[in-house]
């Protein structure tokens, strides 16, 4: 039986076959499924030219009209219906200059970058594999429809692409695939900055990652990415990597670049701002976490950068880190885990001692929350007054 949400799709496959149309599931989700991997999203393809995806069904928006893909709604489900149809002329090594629509799937099965992609099933779980990816598949290779040379030429980004399958599902280059990777590398510079972003993260957060960031170092892909590259190296050589998720990854790619260019470093990605100021505050974290933790530390850092922090340190100094169950408990035992918890306010303050607003109160209310973090004081309202009045600060 077929994974259901192919199931789900399949009367979208069985409309346009009703209309006269061929119709199937291709790329991505097929080879998922024969590797018996999650499937994110199935992408379905047609010989119906849009116009007439679009009489079949109701509800569809034009995504990409010119390139053959119409979204289409269907059983409260998206889905992404592309017309067969090949490419031509690729000038700039990334866009092909045309595209044509075509009848014929074998045609659009071509144009697909590797084997492993360019299989299409039918709604009964036919699968239509001209290119032998199947085998593929069980010799674990990734291998180029065609000549990888031509492939590469045509569309630099193939090449990331190519590192980043072999990061997130362990499989290896083909022999020539390789080489003519290697030899064509520097294509790669033709490839804006966030189309080479977004397969470096794939890369990053992929379960052989390791193998993946050695590919890229082995290739010379590496030198045509932001960075300076010496960091790169120095990530792929370090071991234990493969445990860590795609924000950890970056963390400790950080700590290899000089402490003046990390905003420069993060920005040269075009990685969105939240994400610099995530990595940027684990970093200083982490820089203080090398002599201990501290309850001061673990509560400014929160639990989500402390594990972060923590698992960049085990791969850093194996020796000394501690596990990340130890971090959580210790974060547990934290008297407040937010200045929301404080039991006084601002408010409380002024009352209690008859004074205006103004920055005094701020200070005092971060005296009492160091006081609360580091035991002196319970969180406790009156204790707090007590406190404060012992030590005339009220
Ligand atoms: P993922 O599971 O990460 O989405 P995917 O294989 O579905 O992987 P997509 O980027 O979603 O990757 O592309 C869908 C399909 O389109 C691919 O399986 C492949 O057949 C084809 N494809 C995508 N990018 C290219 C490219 N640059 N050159 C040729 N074919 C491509
Ligand atoms: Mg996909």
């Amino acid at each position: 039986m077929l994974p259901t949400i192919f199931q789900q799709a399949v009367p979208v496959l069985k409309k346009l076959e009703k209309a006269g149309f061929e119709a199937y599931f291709v790329g991505g989700s097929v080879r998922d499924h024969l590797l018996g991997r999650t499937i994110n999203d199935v992408d379905i393809t047609t010989s119906a030219y849009p116009e007439e995806v679009k009489v079949v069904f109701h509800r569809t928006i034009d995504i990409g009209i010119e390139h053959g893909t119409v979204l289409v709604l269907e059983g409260g489900r998206e889905y992404e219906i592309t017309t067969f149809r090949t490419e031509s002329a690729y000038t700039d090594y990334r866009r092909p200059d045309k595209v044509e629509f075509i009848r014929s799937l074998d045609g659009d099965l071509k144009r697909r970058d590797f084997t492993m992609n360019s299989m299409a099933m039918n709604g009964d779980g036919l699968i239509i594999d001209p290119y032998h990816g199947k085998e593929d598949i069980h010799n674990r290779l990734i291998r180029t429809v065609g000549s990888p040379e031509m492939r590469f030429t045509e569309d630099a980004l193939r090449m990331m692409r190519a590192v980043r399958f072999v990061s997130q599902l362990g499989f290896s280059l083909e022999p020539s695939t390789l080489t003519s990777l290697r030899e064509h590398s520097r294509l790669l510079e033709h490839i804006a900055v966030e189309r080479k972003t977004m397969e470096f993260e794939k890369i990053l957060a992929g379960q052989w990652k390791q193998e993946g960031l050695n590919l890229l170092v082995d290739t010379n892909l590496y030198k045509e990415l932001p960075g300076y590259g010496a960091e790169l190296k120095a990530l792929a050589d370090l071991p234990g990597l493969d445990i860590l998720n795609k924000d950890q990854a970056w963390l400790l790619l950080l700590t290899y670049i000089g402490e003046a260019d990390v905003q420069g470093f993060l920005k040269g990605w075009r990685l969105p701002v939240k994400m610099i100021r995530s990595r940027s505050k684990e970093l200083e974290i982490l820089k203080e976490r090398k002599s201990g933790w501290t309850k001061t530390l673990l509560y400014h850092a929160g639990l989500e950068a402390a594990l972060n922090v923590e698992k960049v340190y085990g791969c850093l100094e194996p020796s000394s880190a501690v596990s990340v169950e130890r971090v959580m408990e210790q974060y547990r035992k934290l008297a407040i885990s937010s200045r929301q918890e404080l039991d006084v306010t601002g408010t409380d303050l002024m009352a209690w001692s008859g004074q205006k607003g103004g920055p005094w109160v701020k200070e005092r209310l971060l005296e009492i929350e160091s006081a609360i973090i580091n035991e002196s004081i319970p969180n406790d309202k009156e204790e707090i007054r007590r406190w404060l009045a012992t030590c005339n600060r009220l």
